[in-house]
């Protein structure tokens, strides 16, 4: 099932999640379901409260390669390093901009077996998972944003900086 995706202004975008309890069928059904909204609106991340949930749940998978990461209850417990790229959200339509994020990070969270992992992540991947936790803590890349980039531009500016 897709749920459609909450969009900015919405008051559930700028609220701290609860942490996850308990894994129940209800929690991993809605992280296949979150995947499927995901991949739909061609997504690389998804936190809860974009789907209208009030948890401390999140996906990110960049691409193939690196594979899907469910997130339960992740925190970010370390980060170095800086990095500025682009970036978009599913909760605002047609906005892109530039963003400074750690070019390294450590995050720990669960899966949905509940086992506990900690895991390095760098460049884009490090920035995915940091835009999506960021959601659930109730921030927002629009107020993190350094210069806008139009989306007639996006391509350009993707050109110019894939070696970066
Ligand atoms: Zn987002």
């Amino acid at each position: 099932m897709r749920y459609p995706i909450v969009i900015h202004p919405n008051e559930i975008l700028e609220k701290k999640t609860v942490e996850v309890t308990e894994i129940t069928d209800e929690l991993v059904k809605m992280l296949d379901d979150m995947r499927e909204t995901m991949i739909a609106h061609d997504g690389i991340g998804i936190a809860a409260p974009q789907i209208g949930k009030n948890l401390r749940v999140a996906l990110v998978e960049i691409d193939e390669e690196s594979g899907l990461f469910e997130m339960i209850n992740p925190e970010i417990i370390s980060g170095k390093g800086s990095d500025i790229d682009v970036e978009g959200c599913l909760s605002f339509p047609n906005i892109y901009g530039t963003v400074e994020r750690y070019k390294e990070i450590v995050v720990r969270y669960f899966d949905r077996e509940g086992e506990e992992y900690e895991v390095t992540a760098t460049e884009y991947f490090a920035r995915a998972i940091q835009h999506e936790v960021e959601h659930l803590d109730g921030k927002l890349f629009i107020d993190k944003i350094i210069d806008r980039i139009s989306p007639e531009d996006l391509d350009n500016y993707m050109e110019e900086h894939q070696n970066d």
